[in-house]
């Protein structure tokens, strides 16, 4: 069965055609490895390091701090392990979020396994993590402070420019996961002050498998892959030359169009909503006002989310329920638990993440699948 209206943005898209026709050279004619010596390896050099430039011009960075990588989770991983390994005696805090994807979440349980702290901030009801919390659990040992830009599931941006000033002002490093973020909204790292950020191509139009980690200059990391010198020393491996091109090119794509989209999914989300509202479902939309564009999380009150998703599946509407990592998992997302949704209303909860491949007719035809499923 074909899927009519693809409304799961946050969980990966489409490959933009630019992105895709800027790879096909890398991966047929071009294929030499970056790292030889003779002329089939030049192009290939030249176009990973076009791309670094054009990657970090996107988030204000500088090429030399833009370190490739197979996508969000080795990015996440890479900043937390790559932290916490400088200290070999293991007596460290790392501090992070109740409500990050499982990416930073089962790093840390890894990292507590090896002997580390780690300490869990709560969240509000907005899913916002406030300055005075953070200040709360900051210690003498803690080495590093991880907050998502954005988060995967209710779409909530985090107050990052002001938590990465409490953590230095304490003198801890701060990773931010903007796996949701970049592309979409428009990010700079100065400006926000982190001193490592991590991102994901297939979250804004590029490849699946290829993502990056911002690395502030003078930020030293323990590297995670050991062997050849690619990527400073720092990751080892021979670079998905094909990859970071299409990254490069969807993200500047992005960046050129990010008000327009921002305006565009607006409307979207306030058509959907507004329609819902009109049939008269009873719902409540998670994460407070200020959210990654195109993102809803929608609680309906009496409803089971999992049935929701599968009917409107069978109408060729694909959404989620949590995260996409807990599609098989029936159990209430951590994060919708963390954000307190009453029983009522929580295990209602559906993800409608949309992007501009989706028009106004295919919102309205979406709001019209709900109301129809629920009023049955
Ligand atoms: N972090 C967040 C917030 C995400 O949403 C995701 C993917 O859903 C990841 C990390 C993992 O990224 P990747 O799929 O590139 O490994």
């Amino acid at each position: 069965m074909r899927t009519l209206i693809y409304a799961d943005h946050a969980a990966t898209t489409a490959l933009s055609p630019a992105a895709c026709a800027a790879m096909q050279p890398w991966l047929q004619d071009k294929y030499g490895n970056p790292s030889a010596l003779y002329n089939l390896a030049r192009e290939p050099h030249k176009a990973v390091a076009t791309a670094r430039e054009t990657i970090a011009a996107c988030i204000g960075a500088r090429p030399e701090e833009i370190y490739f990588t197979s996508g969000g989770t080795e990015a996440d991983n890479w900043a937390l392990m790559g932290t916490a390994f400088r200290k070999l005696d293991r007596n460290g805090r790392i501090i992070t979020s109740s409500i990050e994807h499982h990416a930073i979440l089962h790093t840390c349980d890894f990292l507590k396994r090896m002997g580390y702290d780690v300490d869990l901030l709560p969240v509000n009801r907005q899913g916002l993590i406030m300055g005075e919390t953070l200040k709360g659990y900051l210690r003498n040992e803690t080495l590093l402070v991880s907050i998502m830009l954005a988060n995967n599931e209710i779409g909530t941006i985090e107050p990052i420019k002001e938590l990465a000033e409490i953590a230095h002002r304490h003198g801890c490093l701060f990773h931010t996961d903007a796996v949701q973020a970049v592309g979409h909204i428009l990010i700079d790292v100065n400006n926000l002050g982190v001193d490592m950020l991590s991102a994901s191509a297939h979250k804004f139009n590029g490849p699946k498998g290829i993502g990056f980690l911002y690395i502030r200059d003078g930020v030293t990391t323990e590297s995670l892959l050991h062997g050849g010198v690619q990527e400073n020393g720092q990751r080892a491996g021979t670079e998905n030359v094909a990859g970071i091109v299409g990254m490069a090119v969807a993200l500047q794509e992005h960046i050129e169009r990010i008000e327009q989209e921002t305006t565009y999914l607006q409307k979207l989300t306030d058509l959907l909503l507004q329609a819902l509202r009109n049939a008269g479902l009873d719902f409540v939309v998670n994460g407070g006002d200020n959210r990654i564009p195109g993102s809803l999380s929608l609680s309906f009150r009496g409803v089971d989310g999992e049935t929701l998703l599968h009917r409107l599946d069978l109408l060729g509407t694909a959404v989620a329920t949590g995260s996409a990592c807990d599609a098989k998992n029936p159990i209430l997302s951590h994060v919708i638990r963390a954000i307190g949704v009453s029983d009522a209303y929580a295990h209602g909860t559906i993800r409608i993440t949309l992007g501009m491949d989706n028009t106004i007719d295919q919102t309205s035809v979406l709001a019209e699948q709900i109301s129809h499923i629920l009023d049955k």
